[in-house]
């Protein structure tokens, strides 16, 4: 067993990219917020698949829907109509009130692409603004959206028209957003960034200012989304009626997908404008019906939302020397350090819990939005002797 461990380590330190720093664990197995190394041991899961596993690992339901959608048809492109794909569309704009249309993709960085064109195209302007600290993606229209130098740099020239402001800072917005400008492109709660939650001020005043300069806000959930703060979407905490919302991560359960949801004020779209091969695929469109299924039928936002709040409040209320703030929404926390924290991360695994850095200082805490309380309880704990330690 250890040698077929070692090997698998190997291969991928041989041939996989390079691009990712791995961890010393292979994973072999899930289940709901678990994780099983290729040994048996068994971990807190509150990476999460970096937020794609809201209704949590190898849900009986989303097999079930896999498989029997997987057994009619795997492929289906967008050239056909398909009912597994009506329905899901027809679905995910249910969801968000004045929502027309959806257009499908495969990931995040591809519905923040296709997000950026539709704004363009809808306004004929050129300008995006976002955020300061924000994250949207690496490719290379994301990329140009994302604020950080350390995924920029040496990927120049970007994209031209994009412009960043300070992050819940409303008079520079005003500033930046101008007749040239076709959308503001902000998240509601920065995750990559730190796990800043915006104001409801900052929020509603962005989209304030696009509707008065004829500007589209787009919306960035592809973190936030399905339940993951507490609401389907974070927007609704803040009333928000965004004209772009871009989605991904755990929209389909681990299968990949993105999508875009486009308001009222986005011009009817016509054939050829954009598209994707995968687009829309009907094995992913069966996985996203099991996964709104579960998060309506289980209440999973407001449990997301009740959790998550518990969470924060008792590990604040230790006022831990080590650490300088608690913050997030729901079930995305952002446990702010005094130190580095990849140390602290090792230690936690050791402890049986897996959790993410959102930059050099933060741990950043995305469970599967079915862990139960007694597995939150066992999280709190390694937590506390890894922040006392
Ligand atoms: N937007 C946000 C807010 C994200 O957090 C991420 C991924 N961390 C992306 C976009 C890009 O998603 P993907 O990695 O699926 O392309």
């Amino acid at each position: 067993m250890m040698e077929t461990m070692l090997d698998i380590k190997a291969l991928e330190g041989q041939y996989s990219s390079g691009i990712y720093a791995k961890r010393d664990l292979v994973i072999t197995r899930g289940s709901g917020a678990l994780l099983y190394d290729e040994q048996g041991s068994e971990y807190i899961d509150c990476v999460g698949g970096q937020g794609t596993a809201n209704v949590g690992h190898c849900q009986p339901t989303v097999i079930a829907a896999i498989q029997e959608q997987i057994q009619k048809l795997m492929i289906c492109p967008e050239m056909f109509h398909n009912p597994t794909r009506a329905q899901f569309q027809a679905r995910l704009c249910g969801l968000v009130p004045g929502m027309q249309r959806a257009y499908l993709c495969n990931s995040g960085t591809e519905a923040v692409e296709a997000a950026i064109k539709f704004a363009r195209y809808s306004t004929g302007r050129p300008g995006i603004v976002a955020a300061m600290r924000g994250f949207h993606g690496r490719t290379l229209g994301s990329l140009s959206a994302t604020w950080n130098k350390k995924y920029r740099d040496g990927f120049e020239p970007l994209v031209p028209g994009f412009s960043h402001v300070p992050y819940d800072n409303l008079e520079k917005l005003q500033e930046a957003v101008n007749d040239s400008t076709a959308a503001v492109l902000l998240e509601v709660v920065q995750g990559e960034g730190g796990v800043y939650p915006g104001s409801a001020e900052f929020l509603q005043g962005a989209q304030e200012i696009c509707r008065q300069r004829g500007a589209l806000l787009i919306i960035d959930e592809v973190q936030t989304g399905f339940g993951r703060t507490g609401q389907m979407f974070a927007f609704q905490h803040h009333g928000l009626q965004p004209d772009l919302v871009a989605m991904g991560k755990s929209i389909a359960a681990g299968i990949p997908m993105g999508a875009v949801l486009l308001g009222e004020r986005v011009t009817q779209l016509s054939p050829g404008v954009h598209g994707s091969t995968f687009g829309g695929n009907p094995v992913a469109c069966a996985a996203g019906l099991a996964v709104l299924d579960l998060l309506e039928g289980q209440q999973l936002p407001q449990r997301a939302a009740r959790l998550g709040k518990a969470l924060m409040d008792e590990i604040a209320a230790l006022n831990l020397p080590a650490v300088r703030e608690v913050r997030g929404k729901g079930l995305m926390i952002g446990i702010e350090t005094r130190g580095k924290v990849a140390g602290l991360l090792g230690a936690l695994a050791e402890k049986g819990v897996l959790a993410l850095p959102a930059g050099l200082t933060v741990i950043r805490l995305l469970p599967p939005l079915v862990i139960s309380g007694e597995q939150l309880q066992t999280v709190k704990q390694a937590l506390i002797e890894v922040l006392s330690a």
